[in-house]
């Protein structure tokens, strides 16, 4: 088991982002900050974590918009969809948008960030570690 990868792809909605993920060592969350509803135009977003060198792209995203100095989220210029958050602070990471993917199935959240925002309608989700603001808040 210890070579056993978990190797999908994904991409935008119209198809012209795409990328290559080994989700072997991924961590999957939601952050629920406003950035992130704002940005995904839904009440949270949710993010897989991986190395960096487990991440290849085959088709990269044009788009870059900045909402703070912290990350740049780069996004399809074509359709819009949200692809990235990435910032400077961890560059051996790289986080995407874990709804990209064409089969989600199986994603197990680790934990939740800014919880305090969370809209009043969604639960806390089971078994999840919740943060209040951020990881380190
Ligand atoms: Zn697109
Ligand atoms: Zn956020």
């Amino acid at each position: 088991m210890a070579n056993a990868k978990d190797i999908r792809e994904g991409g935008c909605l119209c198809g012209a982002v795409r990328y290559r993920v080994d989700l072997t060592e991924a961590t999957h969350s939601t952050c629920h900050c406003r950035h992130c509803q704002k940005t995904h135009g839904a009440p949270f977003g949710m993010f897989t974590v991986v190395p960096v060198e487990y991440f290849t792209w085959l088709s990269e995203p044009a788009g870059e918009a900045r909402a703070s100095d912290r990350a740049v989220r780069r996004f399809c210029v074509q359709c819009g969809t949200p692809m990235t958050w990435e910032s400077p602070e961890y560059p051996d990471q790289q986080s995407f948008s874990s709804a990209t993917l064409d089969d989600p199935s199986g994603l197990t959240i680790a934990y939740e960030l800014f919880v305090s925002r969370r809209f009043p309608f969604i639960a806390p989700i089971e078994g999840a570690k919740q943060y209040q603001a951020d990881w380190e808040a």
